[in-house]
């Protein structure tokens, strides 16, 4: 039976980040029956919906349409966005811990991690990261890389690189169909690249990707994958897992397949790392080096070198998260230091009221759902904590905003782009195309300028 009654006291909550993790959070927040609680999830952005929006691949609508699930989560009358304002920019840590009663950072890992080789900042060299976004319509994506080359190399054995390699070779016309904002298409469709080396350290046996989405490159129309098939022997010694052994039976096939002829390919070469970008002005080329590797040892170079001609080098090698204004942060891992979602100091100490989920928490690893689990544990915490704590009443960050001149983008103003998306997508027969620029994003976020009309109210709880 709930213990709440029309009296119990509003609790508030801000959660720091509109992706997955912090909305599943939200929802553990307002579904439970402990605490009267009041959520209001800020975004930088003037969207949520984090790496669904901006980091799952435009064609793979099935994972994409979570955003469903996600919007009814913002519906909640007891659920406030606030687009468009940044940790760090327009409020402080502090502001948070004066205006809540808890605080969740589940800001995710925009960050990139690097190959150190030399050579990897000239032009023609970029993360995934950089690539994904730019693809995916992120405000502060620009095109990172001219893909005026025939061919390209991803770093990486994960199922970023398969996206990478994916979107750079198959067909537009099958993109066509997706959100992608109509200048990534124009560069899609005046690409140069026919070939995609994708370079994994380790053999196949401990690639990172996923048999499904193995068997999509595989079966890819207009595009042939090609594996040498003395590279899928495994280590002696060694039991592949059962991933393994599925990923390791999709190769076998494809190996055994002739090649079709088709105008592009994929070739995914096992046991070689990168050791640096060749070229002066933009990248030319990619010297590897073939790597050994013995169960349970780390790999080493075997000192067979070879250099391969590309003009652009991706580096799919993991996200990292970044750091937040003044919130502990561990650089080594990328993630705020925590037991369980409760965030530590530099010592090791609790933070009262502070809490983190998602790949800021456990770093980037796991599917969409693997968030719901994390942000279930880190809210389960936080309840408990807010049980013993005594009931404060705080200010509305409203007032701060206001007084900073900060005009959040609330749930009306994100539905306006929404719409405006929809409709750019259906003059092109499409669901939806994405708006990829800031004043556009924020013209429709923000509605009629108060100084023409009245401004627009956000709903804020009393
Ligand atoms: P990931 O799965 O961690 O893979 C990173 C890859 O980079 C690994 O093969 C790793 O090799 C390699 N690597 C790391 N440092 C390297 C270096 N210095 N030189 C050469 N190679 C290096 O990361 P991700 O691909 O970015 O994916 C992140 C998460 O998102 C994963 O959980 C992934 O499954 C998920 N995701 C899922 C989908 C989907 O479900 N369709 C799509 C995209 C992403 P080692 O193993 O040797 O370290």
């Amino acid at each position: 039976m709930s213990a709440l009654t029309p009296d119990t006291p509003m609790k508030r909550v801000a959660v720091v980040g509109a992706g997955p993790a912090g909305l599943y959070a939200a929802e553990e927040l307002v579904r439970q029956d402990r605490h009267r609680i009041h959520v209001d999830v800020l975004d930088r952005l003037p969207a949520p919906y984090g790496l669904v929006r901006y980091g799952v691949a435009p064609d793979h609508p099935r994972i994409k349409s979570i955003t469903g699930s996600l919007r009814r989560i913002l519906d909640h009358p007891r659920v406030r966005f606030l687009g468009a304002v940044a940790l760090g920019a327009d409020v402080t840590r502090q502001d948070l811990l004066d205006h809540y009663d808890a605080v969740v950072y589940a800001a995710g890992a925009a960050a990139d991690r690097r190959l150190e080789v030399p050579g990897e900042d000239l032009p023609g060299s970029c993360s995934a990261t950089a690539f994904v976004s730019w693809y995916s319509g992120h405000p502060d994506a620009p095109a990172p890389l001219p893909l005026d080359t025939e061919r390209v190399a991803v770093v990486g054995a994960g199922n970023v690189a398969l996206d990478l390699a994916r979107v750079l070779t198959r067909p537009v016309a099958d993109l066509e169909r997706t959100d992608m904002p109509e200048p990534v298409l124009d560069a899609l469709r005046a690409s140069a690249v026919r070939e995609v080396v994708v370079l994994a350290r380790r053999g196949p046996w401990h690639a990172r990707f996923t048999p499904k989405e193995l068997r999509e490159l595989v079966g890819l129309d207009g595009v042939d994958l090609v594996v040498d098939p003395r590279q899928l022997v495994p280590l002696e010694g060694l039991e592949p897992d059962r991933t393994a052994q599925t990923n390791l039976r999709i190769l076998t096939e494809a190996a055994q397949r002739a090649p079709t002829g088709a105008p592009r390919r994929v070739e995914l070469r096992f046991c070689a790392r990168p050791l640096r970008l060749l070229g002066t002005d933009r990248v030319t080329g990619l010297e590897i080096e073939r790597t050994t590797e013995r169960p349970g040892a780390t790999i080493t170079g075997a000192g067979e070198r070879e250099t391969l001609t590309v003009g652009a080098v991706v580096r799919a090698v993991g996200y990292r998260g970044a750091p937040l204004d003044t919130v502990p942060f561990d650089p080594a891992r990328g993630v705020v230091p925590n037991d369980k979602g409760r965030v530590l100091d530099a010592d090791g100490a609790l933070c009262p009221g502070e809490y983190v989920t998602g790949w800021l928490k456990r770093g980037p690893s796991g599917v969409v759902g693997t968030n719901k689990l994390d942000s279930a544990e880190t809210v389960a915490l936080l309840l408990d904590d807010l049980d013993e704590r005594r009931p404060r009443r705080h200010p509305d960050l409203a007032g701060v905003l206001d007084r900073r001149g900060v005009r959040p983008i609330g749930l009306e103003g994100w539905s306006r782009i929404d719409t405006a998306e929809r409709e750019l997508g259906a003059t092109r027969g499409r669901e939806r195309t994405k708006i990829a620029d800031w004043p556009t994003l924020l013209r429709l976020g923000k509605g009629p300028h108060p100084a023409r009309e009245e401004p627009e109210e956000l709903p804020w709880p009393s």
